[in-house]
């Protein structure tokens, strides 16, 4: 059983073989591919290519997708790095010794961007993203907690993580996979995130550590990092628990820093002992890109660590993956040295103002209410006004929005709001205010044209959408 029946989405796959358009068979090739089976013969390699880029072809245009948060552009410099790196395995520490010195660099700035005490002792890795970095977070306080445990003589099987029910999909799986036990703290009304409140009740001698997101993904709403460190801070003066706190930074690490720089949330708040960002997301590198760093060195338990050959010695490493792509690491590296602190804060800032501007325009039409206003990380969500109409939803907006090529997703947030649903924008760099503009243009008239029917639109046969 392959991977996407287990995701159980319907797939209507086509068992006729894949026609090849005459003009692109060379004589003596076949004229038709099997669809699911390996091909018998040989293809030259521009109908290989052919085939495989006119299918590609039918994917959404990236630039109208709304939806995502990962990087989809970068300039052709990038570009030509990227394909004279593509055969760069991350892993080949010894082969490949200067990529690894540069990741080495990348963590090290990294560690300064997030006022580590001392960037150059710190711990830290790039990864394939954001979700294999929180499973390396989670384990290393996991470890750390059992090691404490056990030096106690107490017992490490019950352990459990706090966070908040609106946590990306990645928190779900590293309970579930490392058999942590999953304590979300619900949001609400007026809790929209995760801000300290009643934590003592969630908080026990079993937690291993509090996950606090800077930027929700439900809705780009940071969460106050300060407050629920107090609120720990609070706990450990009661009960003594010393309870620390991963960030996850996936998208808001790579935000706060060039945009909100008096914002305290990361190590200069001693409870932080971990970071994680994607490197692929507003670190504006192509997918397959993630870091994540811990404020010292002693953070990471050593236990965890595996040793590497490299130069004659050996390196630490501390992954899931073994091989993996390098080209993303130096890909990074290019954007430090090309964009800088500067450069970094320009892209930034100006998907600031784009989804400020956007949220302003969006929270003026009658039919939406605000659910936060894209002043956190650019990205911001709403839901229909209370009373507005029963004759469509947020769902008939989006497909309305998507037949004219915008990606839109409509979601239920979580609980115990699961009966909201809200519809959320992601802006990242190259949404223009231009075609912000028209986007504007397109939202208000398939709203205009929702507004004008006289009878309710079938509830049914809405595509569920993907937000993680
Ligand atoms: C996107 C995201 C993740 C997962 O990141 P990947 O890089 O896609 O693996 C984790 N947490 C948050 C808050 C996110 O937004």
């Amino acid at each position: 059983m392959s991977l996407h029946r287990i995701s159980g989405q319907q797939h209507h796959e086509n068992p006729s073989p894949v026609e090849l358009n005459p003009v692109f068979v060379r004589p003596g090739e076949a004229s038709a591919l099997p669809r699911m089976r390996i091909p018998h013969d040989e293809s030259l390699p521009e109908t290989a290519y052919q085939i495989v880029h006119d299918e590609a072809m039918l994917d959404g245009n990236a630039r109208l997708n709304l939806a995502t948060f990962v990087g989809t552009w970068m300039e052709d410099d990038a570009n030509r790095l990227y394909l004279e790196a593509a055969d760069k395995n991350m892993i080949d520490k010894d082969e490949y010794p200067r990529t690894a010195e540069i990741e080495n660099r990348c963590v090290t700035m990294l560690a300064d961007l997030w006022h580590a005490p001392d960037p150059e002792h710190t711990a830290g890795t790039s990864t394939i993203g954001s979700s294999e970095a929180c499973m390396l977070a989670g384990l290393a306080l996991k470890r750390r907690w059992s090691h404490a445990r056990r030096a106690a003589g107490k017992p490490t099987d019950r352990p459990n993580l706090v966070m908040s029910s609106a946590v990306q999909v990645c928190w779900e799986k590293f309970c579930n996979y490392w058999e942590v036990e999953m304590r979300q703290v619900p949001v609400s009304m007026e809790h929209k995130v995760l801000d300290g409140h009643d934590l003592a009740d969630y908080v026990d001698e079993n937690t291993i550590g509090v996950v606090a997101i800077m930027g929700v993904t439900y809705t780009g709403m940071y969460e106050p990092v300060a407050r629920i460190a107090e609120a720990l801070d609070r706990i450990q003066a009661e009960t003594g628990l010393d309870v620390r706190i991963h960030v996850d930074g996936a998208s808001g690490a790579m935000i706060a820093p060039f945009i909100q720089p008096d914002l305290e949330w990361d190590f200069r708040i001693e409870r932080v002992v971990s970071i994680n960002t994607s490197g692929h997301k507003y670190g504006l590198v192509y997918p397959g890109l993630g870091w994540i760093v811990w404020r010292t060195a002693e953070c990471l338990p050593e236990d965890l660590v595996f040793r590497v050959s490299y130069l004659g010695g050996d390196m630490p490493t501390f992954a899931l993956n073994f091989s993996r792509p390098g080209a993303q690491v130096l890909l990074q590296y290019y954007l430090f040295m090309r964009l800088g602190f500067a450069g970094y804060r320009r892209v930034q800032q100006t998907c600031s103002d784009v989804a400020t501007h956007l949220a302003t325009e969006i929270g003026a039409v009658p039919a939406f209410e605000l659910w936060n206003d894209g002043s956190d990380i650019p990205v911001f969500a709403w839901r229909m006004r209370e009373g507005h109409t029963e004759n469509w939803d947020l769902h008939h907006l989006g497909d309305r929005l998507r037949m004219k090529g915008w990606l839109v997703p409509a979601y239920p947030m979580p609980a115990d709001l699961e009966d909201l649903t809200v519809q959320r924008v992601v802006v990242r760099n190259g949404f223009s205010r231009d075609l912000a503009d028209a986007f504007l243009a397109d939202l208000r008239e398939e709203v205009d044209f929702l507004d004008s029917l006289d009878a309710p639109m079938p509830r049914t046969g809405h595509s569920k959408a993907f937000h993680h």
